[in-house]
C-alpha cells in the first residue's frame, strides 16, 4: 500500500520528498564478541522451517567439533544444560546487564576424537561455567560439538538471540558485525583466580582436598570445586585461615584456605581436579590442580 501511494504522488506532483519513508526496522544490532573463537561458516538460517512445524530461531554456525566458544558479552550465565536428552544438548545460556540473553546450543558430547556421547563436563564447558557464574566478553565458556539434534547434522553452535521480552531476534547482522578474537593468553593470565592443591586424600568415606585459592581482583573468599574424572562434584569455599599467604603475598588476607570434601566414587582410579572460581566481575576461572587418586 505504501509503494503505490509514493507511486502516484510521483506521477502527479513529483514531490519525492513526500515519498520517503523510513527504511523497515532491521534486526536489532548488539555489539558482541563473536561466540566462535576459530573458523565457521554460516548463512542466515533463520526463520527457516525445521521438523515438527518449527521454525528456525537462531543461526547455525558451522565448525570443528572442540572449537572454543567464548562468551559474546559481559554478563552472567543464567542456565547450564549438561548430559540432558532432546533437542538442545549441552547448552547454556549468557545474560547481559540489559537482559538480552546469548543461548549456545548442542556443546560438544563427545570425547575427543570419537562420536561416542560420553563426553564430561569439562569437555562440554570452559573451567568455571556454572550458573551464576559472571563472564566477560572473548572468555572461554564451552566447546562446539554436536549434541541434541545435531547428531545428525554435523558439528555447529546453534546461537540465539534474545530481547528482553523474550522473542528470538534474528542474530546474523549481530553476528555479522561481531568482533573476533579471544582474549590473549597474558590477558586471561592477568584476571584468573590463582592457588595450590596442598593435598588429595581419602578418608571416612569421603574426598578431601585441602589447598588455598586467591582472586587478585578481589580479597574476598573464592569458591573452589571439585572435578571427579572430568565433572564437578561438589562447590566449597576458599575462606580458611591461612597465616602463610600475607607473607607469601602482600597484601593479600589470611582467610583463602580451603578444605572441600566430596563422596568417594566407586572403587578404581579417578581424576580429581580443582577449579577456582572467578569471584570479581568474570574473566576465566582456574584449573589449580590436578591427582589421580586410587578410590
Ligand atoms: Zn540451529
Amino acid at each position: 500500500m505504501r509503494s503505490r501511494y509514493c507511486f502516484l504522488l510521483l506521477v502527479t506532483a513529483a514531490v519525492t520528498a513526500s515519498c520517503k519513508v523510513p527504511p523497515p526496522a532491521g534486526p536489532p544490532l548488539r555489539a558482541i564478541t563473536f561466540p566462535v573463537a576459530g573458523f565457521v561458516h554460516y548463512t542466515d538460517s533463520f526463520g527457516a522451517p525445521r521438523s515438527g512445524g518449527r521454525t528456525h530461531a537462531g543461526q547455525d554456525l558451522m565448525g570443528a567439533k572442540g572449537t572454543p566458544l567464548v562468551a559474546a558479552v559481559d554478563g552472567t550465565v543464567t542456565s547450564v544444560r549438561f548430559g540432558g536428552s532432546g533437542l538442545s544438548g549441552n547448552s547454556l545460556t549468557i545474560t547481559d546487564a540489559e537482559g538480552w540473553r546469548y543461548l549456545y546450543i548442542h556443546l560438544n558430547n563427545d570425547r575427543p576424537g570419537t562420536d561416542d556421547g560420553a563426553g564430561t563436563y569439562e569437555q562440554a564447558f570452559a573451567d568455571g561455567i556454572r550458573e551464576g557464574q559472571k563472564v566477560r566478553a572473548g572468555e572461554p565458556v564451552g566447546f562446539l560439538g554436536d549434541s541434541g539434534n545435531a547428531e545428525n547434522t554435523g558439528a555447529h553452535l546453534h546461537f540465539e538471540l534474545h530481547s528482553p521480552d523474550g522473542a528470538a531476534q534474528n542474530a546474523y547482522s549481530t553476528l555479522r558485525a561481531g568482533v573476533t578474537g579471544a582474549w590473549s593468553a597474558e590477558q586471561l593470565a592477568s584476571s584468573r583466580p590463582y592457588g595450590l592443591v596442598d593435598s588429595v586424600e581419602m578418608a571416612d568415606g569421603a574426598i578431601h582436598a585441602r589447598g588455598w585459592a586467591i582472586d587478585r581482583a578481589t580479597d574476598d573468599p573464592v569458591e573452589v570445586s571439585v572435578y571427579v574424572d572430568g565433572n564437578p562434584a561438589t562447590t566449597g569455599t576458599a575462606d580458611q585461615d591461612r597465616a602463610d599467604l600475607p607473607v607469601a603475598f602482600p597484601g593479600v588476607g589470611p582467610n583463602h584456605g580451603f578444605h572441600v570434601t566430596t563422596p568417594a566414587p566407586p572403587a578404581g582410579v579417578h581424576r580429581i581436579c580443582l577449579v577456582a572460581h572467578n569471584a570479581g566481575a568474570g574473566g576465566g576461572s582456574s584449573r589449580i590442580g590436578c591427582t589421580d587418586t586410587t578410590v
